[in-house]
């Protein structure tokens, strides 16, 4: 038997389903906030990653799925930020009236460790704001992902914002950092060994219990901040608090990708243990030029891990069965198609059991959960009246067409 490939999945229905709600709320609350979807393709050229994401970060350096397409290196996306920053250029979409709001629902592809609810394709709802340096838009971001995560139905969340400074702010910080680290570095694990010499920032990331003491004790970066990064970040909290959204200011809070700068923001949610991210985002000021365009455009934007989110999440959907067909012979199956046809396109879901046997019918309806079922036989028809069974109730009567139609209203 050939299976699905390693960290992959198959996603069936009625799981299906969930994802298609939080999709359709997903694109609900974009419509609110003027976002429009991008669609770029699942495959780039490596280096567009390398640049864009940083050939040290951990994606890029182990985790990307590379291969030679006739001479020329490609990679399975693994986020989409570069691929919407490259549209962007490409395409010369800072020519277009006002900030650039677009989004993407899609897979993207990391070669992780298996482990429980990550997964080598796995799915992210994201968004990117380009074209406004403006704190007012950073908190409209922040505003929307959490408008975004409440109407799907995740509750008890918690909302971590902090800044990360900016290329005058930030090197001095780092050179903070590494001072503060070269006494306690011995003592922290290997890993933060090395990051106190080739990456300081991502200590204040490590997630080793034994380390957090130290790691507490280290500078923090809103100490840091310079003259336009400070103000910047005192007007997104500013925002934030006059729409009455609560927030926890993080100094620990960096991110893994190094072209963020001032506001990162994160979502963790209680309910998915130590791997309890369901979203993270931030600015990213210098990403479109370090793309290669020539026109300043900062940006800022998040991803939703979808698999995480739709884990997290109110599993009932609504896909129900509106009405199961049960024609008794041929001519009743022939009338039962036409029948068919005219509630499917009032809007109905319908099936139509295309053999077999009345009892059998309404057990299959019953799995199926079917609202109603309709029996038709030659005395209906030639009577121009359905046996109506409402499958909650149990009830049963006689109903013309249009009675039927109006009940499926
Ligand atoms: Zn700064
Ligand atoms: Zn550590």
């Amino acid at each position: 038997m050939i299976r699905a490939v390693k960290g992959t999945r198959d996603l069936l229905p009625p799981d299906t389903a969930v994802w298609n709600r939080v999709e359709r709320i997903a694109r609900e609350v974009f419509r609110a906030y003027n976002y429009h979807e991008i669609r770029t393709p699942i495959l780039e050229e490596t280096q567009l990653f390398a640049r864009g994401v940083g050939a040290e970060t951990d994606i890029v350096s182990k985790e990307m799925y590379t291969f030679d397409d006739h001479g020329t290196s490609l990679t399975l996306r693994p986020e989409n930020t570069a691929s919407v920053i490259r549209a962007y250029i490409e395409h010369r979409l800072d020519q277009r009236p006002g900030v650039q709001k677009l989004y993407y629902i899609g897979p993207m592809f990391r070669r992780e460790r298996p482990q429980k609810g990550r997964y080598r394709q796995f799915f992210q709802i994201g968004a990117e704001a380009i074209g406004a340096d403006s704190p007012f838009v950073d908190a409209e971001v922040i505003e929307m992902v959490t408008e975004m995560l409440t109407r799907a139905g995740l509750t008890g969340f918690t909302l971590l914002i902090n800044s990360v400074g900016c290329p005058d702010c930030r090197p001095k910080f780092v050179a903070k950092l590494k001072e503060a680290l070269l006494p306690v570095a011995p003592s922290l694990c290997t890993d933060c060994q090395r990051r106190a010499e080739t990456n300081p920032l991502r200590v204040l990331d490590c997630k080793v219990p034994e380390d957090q003491p130290a790691i507490d004790q280290l500078p923090s970066i809103l100490d840091s901040l310079c003259e336009n990064c400070a103000p910047h970040f005192a007007a997104v909290k500013g925002y934030l608090n006059d729409r009455s959204i609560a927030f926890e200011v993080k100094p620990r809070l960096v991110r893994g990708l190094d072209y963020y700068m001032r506001t990162t923001f994160e979502v963790t949610h209680g309910n998915l243990g130590s791997q309890n991210s369901v979203l993270g985002g931030g600015r990213y000021d210098g990403l479109a030029e370090s793309l290669g365009s020539n026109v300043h455009s900062p940006g800022i934007g998040f991803s939703i891990g979808e698999d995480r989110l739709v884990m997290t999440v109110d599993q009932t959907h609504d896909d129900a069965l509106d009405v199961f067909l049960a024609p008794l012979g041929d001519a009743a199956l022939r009338h039962a198609g036409e029948l068919a046809r005219e509630l499917r396109r009032a809007g109905a879901s319908v099936e139509v059991l295309a053999g077999g046997k009345l009892k059998r019918a309404m057990e299959l309806a019953n799995k199926l959960g079917a609202r109603f079922v309709v029996i038709l036989g030659d005395d209906e028809i030639a009577k121009g009246e359905y046996s109506l069974k409402d499958m909650k109730s149990g009830e049963q009567q006689s109903v013309t067409r249009e009675q039927l139609l109006q009940r499926l209203q």
